[in-house]
């Protein structure tokens, strides 16, 4: 593709699609893809390794200073962690049950956002652009980006998705705690006080419950032709 792809910010609850769409946009366009979930997953893996409580901020601030992260491929299935590649292990239900706390932590958020930004700004020098998915991209991280979007879908439509998801992956699930865990972390995304889940006033809304990762894709794609031609707000 020749176009730019520029910056492209997505934002979402749980399992809204957002992971998959980004990652096939980015494919699409010829650019980085960064799940900045994966960010918070692995600060929440290292706490829980090295044994330092969820309670504790101060701890899991310097947790997060003391941990440079870089893209390890342009898919950003992995990442990598003061040079280790971490991927699946980030992604267990353990994880999961704590990522959400961790992720109020005002200090750790402030270190993500700059490690975040300074992804996006290599990432549009070196490939001209980046997708960049999480739950404050279009808020906070990238107030500037060229488009954003915010996608949603029914509770009962992701909590499948992530439930399909895991049983692909050969993990142990179980749907009913699939859908408590994905709520759960929505109401604390959404409630925190620093950069809580929410969608930019200027955010392409999108419901993904009706359609598919191409069918969401192409849209994307329609509005991001339409800004470039100056057509679109
Ligand atoms: O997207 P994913 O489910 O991997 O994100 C895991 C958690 O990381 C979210 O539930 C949220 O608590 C946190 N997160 C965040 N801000 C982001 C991305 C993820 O607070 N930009």
């Amino acid at each position: 593709m020749t176009q730019r792809a520029g910056t492209i910010a997505i934002d979402g609850q749980v399992a809204s699609g957002k992971t998959a769409v980004g990652r096939e946009l980015a494919r699409r366009l010829g650019c980085p893809f960064l799940d900045t979930g994966i960010m918070y997953r692995a600060v929440t893996w290292l706490a829980l390794q090295e044994a330092v409580s969820i309670d504790n901020s101060d701890a899991l601030t310097q947790l997060a200073q003391g941990t440079p992260m870089q893209l390890n491929d342009l898919e950003g299935r992995t990442i990598l962690l003061g040079g280790r590649e971490l991927g699946p292990e980030l992604r267990t239900a353990e994880v999961d049950r704590h990522v959400s706390p961790v992720s109020t932590v005002s200090g750790v958020r402030r270190d993500m956002v700059r490690q975040q930004r300074s992804i996006a700004e290599r990432s549009c020098q070196d490939m001209g652009g980046i997708v960049m998915v999480g739950r404050d991209i279009g808020t906070v991280v990238l107030p500037d980006a060229g488009l954003k979007v915010f996608m949603t879908a029914s509770p009962e439509v992701r909590a499948r998705r992530r439930y399909d998801e895991l049983i692909a992956q050969g993990m142990p699930a179980d749907y009913d705690e699939v859908l408590a865990n994905a709520l759960s972390r929505d109401r604390i995304d959404s409630q925190r006080k620093d950069s809580p889940l929410a969608q930019a006033p200027d955010a392409f809304l999108l419901d993904t419950s009706d359609l598919t990762i191409e069918q969401v894709v192409a849209r994307i794609l329609e509005r991001l032709g339409r800004k470039a031609d100056g057509s679109a707000a």
